[in-house]
């Protein structure tokens, strides 16, 4: 089900790699073409050498560089190769098709390796337009499985990998590989609808093509092996969507409860995000084959979806901005669970009814902590670098907006950043207002996650004032959005639980982060 790539250097690298791989892998790919400038010969000796000692089945590759291997090969080298290779014990070779022909001279179609032979195409740009007549004209009949991995460009290609892969009924096994962004779905959903194996990056976690996640995380965060056609597909809209915590935090807490979900991160551009919510999720349009959960939405697309919704709740119309679709019947509705997530933690801590609180940035996740203060009774003032931007925000939920220089603690109860100064990989280590500036207050909330002590949150408890970092609200706002979808509650330690662990592995470095 999950093929590790090992594309080690030299033998002795490719042999120390087998047990690592091994440990999440059920498959291993020998990426032979990665071994460093060995002539064909000590190639050949190197796979000898290796399969005796393979703790899974192997699939044998040899990739020349215009394909995507690693490496330059002459077309009378890779024959040389695979005539003597196609003679050894390993369970599957990986053939591009353009050796077909030259090989069945020595092994015509009737020969009984052919069953162990993945016919495979590589096309780093695009999907073809009509897979199935591409198959039939590039994949012969008698190899017992067929590859194509190919470049997902918009949704409609995915769509028709899946429609490949389920459609015509065949005897030989197919595997689809979706590469970019769009073709995680292929990667993780691939094997429930048949996919003989999916890939995961190499076994030194290294991808050797693009979109692709470890074997530890299609095992264990995505729940790989139990994932089927029954599987209800959940997941986030967002670009980027790479180090999101919701695919941790979400995934545990359906295989806490014991449900047959998935939760999916999709990173999906302005563009693509009409005929994706057309193609894959909307119940009226979608031709996907599996049942959809619900989805988050985080940047850039919380207001962007907004026309291609049936109806909005409440919480989401009045906010102006969505974070959770629902599907109800036929419907698409937009929700809003920042709202909750922000106020739940605060209100446990703080009192607000008639309290002066100033609110840092205008952007989407302030328009959702302004909905919940106002709601709650609390005296707002925005404060923004940029206030001619945030008239919308003033305008919707009538408060002041001030410019960010003006802030002053000594004015106000609490303060709460909205603005991303000092998230990891963003004004890192900066504060977004003068430290001198809090003086006055008793408490402060930061909404930002990664890291949890902020250079804020540490000025203001070197203050001696009360403080709240973003986690809490990271965490009920998913609560109540696995709630909307599932029906079901979820304890938020499992969720804690589960961030807290993918925020430990984090290593800081240079990105945007998205919750
Ligand atoms: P956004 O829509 O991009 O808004 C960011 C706001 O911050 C804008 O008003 C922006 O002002 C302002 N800003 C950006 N850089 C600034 C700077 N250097 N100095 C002063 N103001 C600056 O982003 P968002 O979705 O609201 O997210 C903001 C932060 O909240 C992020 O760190 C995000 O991770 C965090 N967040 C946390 C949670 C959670 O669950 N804990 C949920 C949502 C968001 P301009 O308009 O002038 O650019």
């Amino acid at each position: 089900m999950i093929c590790t790539p090992l594309a080690a250097p030299t033998p002795d690298d490719l042999l120390a790699a087998l047990p690592v791989a091994a440990a999440a892998a059920d498959w291993l790919e020998l990426r032979l073409d990665a071994l460093h400038d060995l002539p064909v010969e000590a190639v050949l000796h190197a796979l000898h050498h290796v399969l005796p000692r393979r703790p899974r089945p192997v699939v044998v590759t040899f990739r020349p560089r215009e394909q995507g291997g690693f490496r330059d090969l002459s077309p009378a080298d890779r024959l040389r190769f695979w005539h003597t290779a196609l003679t050894t014990p390993a369970e599957a070779f990986d053939l591009e098709t353009d050796l077909i022909a030259q090989l069945l001279p020595t092994y015509p179609p009737n020969h009984p390796v052919w069953a162990r032979v993945v016919v495979s195409h590589h096309d780093f740009q695009a999907t073809p337009a009509d897979i199935h007549a591409f198959a039939k004209a590039h994949f012969p009949p008698f190899a017992g499985t067929v590859k194509l991995a190919v470049n997902v460009n918009q949704p409609d290609d995915v769509c028709r990998l899946f429609d490949w892969l389920t459609g015509t009924p065949s005897t030989r096994q197919k595997i689809p590989v979706g590469m970019g962004g769009l073709g995680v779905l292929t990667r993780i959903l691939g094997p429930a609808y048949g996919a003989r194996w999916t890939y995961s990056t190499g076994h030194d976690g290294r991808a050797v093509a693009p979109g692709q996640l470890t074997a530890a995380e299609l095992r264990e965060t995505f729940r790989l092996p139990s994932l089927d056609r029954h599987t209800t597909v959940a997941g986030l809209l967002g670009c980027p969507v790479a180090h999101s915590l919701s695919k941790d935090m979400h995934n545990a807490a359906f295989a806490h409860l014991g449900l047959n979900w998935v939760y999916i991160p999709v990173e999906v551009s302005p563009d693509d995000l009409a005929p994706l919510l057309r193609d894959a999720i909307h119940p009226r349009t979608r031709r996907l084959p599996w049942t959809v959960g619900g989805y988050s939405v985080t940047l850039p697309h919380k207001i962007a979806i907004l026309p291609y919704l049936d109806r909005l709740t409440a919480t989401a119309a009045r906010v102006g901005a969505v974070n959770t679709i629902l599907v109800s019947g036929q419907e698409l509705i937009g929700d809003n669970t920042d709202v909750a997530g922000a106020m739940r933690p605060l209100q446990q801590r703080f009192a607000l009814a008639g309290e002066p609180v100033a609110v840092l940035g205008a952007g989407g996740a302030a328009q959702a902590v302004v909905c919940g203060l106002v709601t709650a009774g609390a005296r707002v003032t925005v404060f923004a670098r940029h206030p001619d931007r945030a008239c919308d925000l003033g305008n919707r939920f009538a408060v002041p907006i001030a410019p960010l220089d003006d802030f002053h603690g000594r004015r106000f109860t609490g303060l709460i950043n909205t603005t991303p100064v000092g998230m990891a990989g963003y004004a890192e280590g900066d504060c977004p207002v003068p430290p001198e500036r809090l003086a006055g207050l008793a408490w402060v909330y930061d909404l930002i996650y990664r890291p949890r002590q902020t250079p804020l949150l540490q000025a203001a408890s070197q203050q001696g004032m009360a403080t709240l970092d973003g986690l809490p609200m990271l965490v009920a706002q998913a609560a109540e959005q696995f709630a909307c979808w599932t029906g079901q509650d979820i304890p938020e330690s499992v969720l804690f639980a589960a961030a807290e662990r993918a925020l430990a592995d984090f290593k800081t470095a240079g990105f945007k982060s998205a919750p």
